[in-house]
């Protein structure tokens, strides 16, 4: 089959690979959409450390089963699927408590955030742990059933881990993929007011359209300032899903007394300035999160087939296999957001 292997920093090559033979508890499926996130790139760029050339990256996809393993009992061959990247053990005490993403005897299908990592998506073909197959309803493309997990991944951190409640004020930080479906979840939540914070004009442009009622841009305007003329008496919920350390200072910055905020966006390592008493006296509540469970998968399935959100809105470009290395230049681009990759 045709992969894209990343043999090294800035070093991917479309080539021929073997085929994966899928275990007794795995199906082979056709890759027919997946979605590059800013883990792949940083791992295309060497800003992702956490991982051994070579390897096939690619977490966020949808596809056809070609083959089951024999213990496989809920999909037959030709089902169309939605993969979750994380597969998990079912049994250790993480995974009863229903928190997949932290099980140690999982593995993450060419992604991040678990301690083994199997060959993601950039492919023909990829192998996918029964656990982590869905179906895919017929009314979703392939291409909107590739977002499944970015899409589950804002739900979970939105709903479930910030409770945003109908009625509240919300801002975001980041209109990337993340945020711009974040923001689409808060609209169809009753988020009062949604307002995006960037430094990229065009991505705020492109917020109007994704439920952000309010956008400002932090290079030309001071943020905490603009924020407070919209709201007087500050935001209910601070999402930060930028990525680089002054969004997560920001994020602190921008609270009111007992606002709640989620760290959802940055992976850099480092650190910013917290004062635990200013903390305790104006009651900052602090979540994070990163990957999904499968009850945001489903819930993300939902979304979609109910038509209550299109994740597809946010694809600004589509690329074959063979064109990968245009799509990951693409990635810089100032005027792009979710780019596919149809294999
Ligand atoms: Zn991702
Ligand atoms: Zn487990």
């Amino acid at each position: 089959m045709k992969a894209a292997v990343l043999e090294g920093v800035n070093n991917l090559i479309v080539k021929e690979v073997p085929k994966p033979m899928p275990k007794d508890d795995m199906a082979l499926v056709r890759v027919k959409s997946c979605g590059i996130c800013m883990t792949d790139y940083k791992a295309f760029s060497g800003e992702r450390l956490n991982l051994e050339f070579p390897m096939i990256c690619g977490h966020e996809f949808s596809g056809v089963i070609e083959q089951t393993g024999k213990n496989i009992k809920f999909f037959k061959e030709g089902d169309n699927i939605i993969a979750s990247p994380v597969s998990s053990c079912g049994v250790c005490s993480d995974c009863r408590d229903g928190l997949t993403q932290y099980c140690k005897y999982g593995a993450v299908i060419g992604g991040d955030g678990m301690e083994t990592i199997i060959d993601g998506a950039f492919a023909e073909y990829a192998i996918v742990p029964e656990t982590s197959l869905y179906h895919k309803p017929n009314n979703i493309s392939f291409d909107a059933a590739a977002l499944t997990e970015p899409l589950a991944g804002s739900y979970k951190g939105m709903i479930e881990y910030s409770q945003l409640k109908i009625g509240e004020n919300l801002v975001i930080i980041g209109a990337g993929s993340m945020g711009l479906l974040a923001s689409m979840i808060a609209e169809k939540a009753g988020a009062a007011k949604v307002i995006m914070i960037d430094i990229n004009d065009w991505r705020l442009n492109f917020a109007k359209n994704c439920g952000a009622t309010h956008v400002i841009n932090s290079n030309n305007t001071d943020p905490i300032q603009a924020v407070y003329e919209i709201l007087p008496k500050g935001p209910d919920v601070v999402f930060e899903a930028a990525g680089p350390l002054q969004a997560a200072q920001l994020a602190f910055d921008l609270c009111r007394r007992g606002t709640r905020i989620n760290e959802f966006g940055v992976t850099t390592e480092g650190s910013i300035k917290i004062s635990p008493a200013e903390m305790h006296w104006k009651e900052t509540r602090v979540d994070a999160s990163f990957s999904v469970y499968p009850k945001a998968m489903q819930h993300a399935i939902n979304l979609m087939e109910s038509r209550i959100i299109d994740p597809s809105k946010i694809i600004t470009h589509r690329y074959p296999l063979e064109d990968i290395n245009e799509a990951m230049n693409t990635m810089n681009s100032k005027e792009r957001i979710k780019i596919i990759i149809n294999p």
